[in-house]
């Protein structure tokens, strides 16, 4: 008698929705205290004054300010998560080429001085 039995093969996940729920979860202590530190009023406050202090991007210097990014990560330095001096103003765009830039181990400066002079010549600025 011929096997009949259905054959199920793993498929590859085709959104970012699927992906996650064949990912394992990432519950790492590092992950724990990073999650709790930005959803935490005292950082909400802290976010806030960071944001109202330097409202213009400190790396394009072009766009408002609309994140608040750690210069020492919350995961690997926890104790400067709420140090005023840890903290940088930037605008999404930035803090994303930045983000990724750290994530893929490029050199965080020459980015910058990539996207100012980029944004320099799209203002057509001569300085
Ligand atoms: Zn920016």
């Amino acid at each position: 008698m011929p096997d009949k039995r259905p054959q199920y093969k793993a498929r590859a996940p085709k959104t970012r929705r699927q992906f996650k729920a064949t990912a394992p979860p990432v519950y790492t202590p590092a992950y724990r205290t990073a999650r709790e530190v930005r959803s935490s009023p005292r950082w909400a406050k802290l976010s806030r004054r960071k944001r109202t202090d330097s409202p213009i991007c400190e790396w394009c210097e072009s766009h408002a300010t609309e994140e608040v990014h750690h210069i020492q990560g919350v995961a690997a330095h926890p104790e400067l998560a709420f140090d005023y001096e840890n903290l940088q103003s930037l605008c999404t765009r930035c803090h994303r080429l930045l983000e990724s830039a750290i994530r893929r181990d490029i050199d965080v400066e020459a980015i910058k001085a990539e996207c100012q002079s980029h944004l320099k010549k799209a203002h057509g600025d001569d300085a």
